[in-house]
């Protein structure tokens, strides 16, 4: 058998540190966009989303984890889906990626 255990990691303890956030609980339209969304709409509800991981305690994990999969949409880590677009193609060319 080829191959190490050490390598596999349950999946509980990749998504674990999603139980601690802010958003637990709360109603997910918040931080995805509705189809069709746009403009001023787009706008608040991504600013009521930034505000609420503004304070989260795995904000950096999140973030992180946004950026690795990379995750396509929604607010992670109090970064929304332009932005975070950027940092991704930043990180890809070798940039610190850093969010201030
Ligand atoms: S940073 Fe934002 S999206 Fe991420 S877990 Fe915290 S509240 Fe949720």
């Amino acid at each position: 058998m080829t191959g190490s255990r050490s390598t596999l990691i349950p999946l509980t303890d990749v998504w674990q540190w999603q139980q601690h956030g802010n958003c637990q609980g709360m109603n997910e339209a918040v931080f995805f966009p509705p189809t069709g969304e746009r403009g001023h709409a787009r706008m608040m509800r991504e600013r009521r989303a930034k505000q609420i991981c503004s304070s989260c305690p795995v904000l950096n994990k999140c973030l992180e984890h946004s950026l690795s999969l990379p995750e396509p949409f929604g607010v992670w880590g109090g970064v929304g889906e332009s932005e975070r677009a950027i940092l991704i193609k930043d990180r890809r060319r070798g940039g610190a990626s850093r969010v201030a």
